[in-house]
């Protein structure tokens, strides 16, 4: 699997300088998700086979936590959002 993110703060990058977050859920917005939120994500996963809405955090580059739009199917990101702006 490989495929371009686009980093809010910092533009494309290969995804391998990203760790998957898991689907945004329902009140997670407003902010990097916490402990609880994640554990949701990972345990607890629609595995949508179209587009959904993925939390990814720039690991190998400004850290931040931050919303994608990805279609799981082809691996197209349709649009990322820093995780404090609302969609
Ligand atoms: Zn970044």
């Amino acid at each position: 699997m490989s495929f371009v993110l686009e980093c809010p703060h910092c533009g494309p990058r290969e995804v391998t300088d990203f760790r998957f977050g898991g689907e945004v859920r329902p009140g997670d917005d407003g902010g990097r998700p916490d402990a609880a939120a994640l554990t949701r994500t990972l345990y607890l996963r629609a595995n949508v086979d179209g587009v959904q809405r993925e939390w990814w955090q720039h690991r190998s580059g400004c850290g931040a936590w931050f919303r994608a739009e990805r279609d799981t199917g082809t691996n197209r990101v349709l649009r990322t959002a820093a995780a404090e702006v609302a969609w």
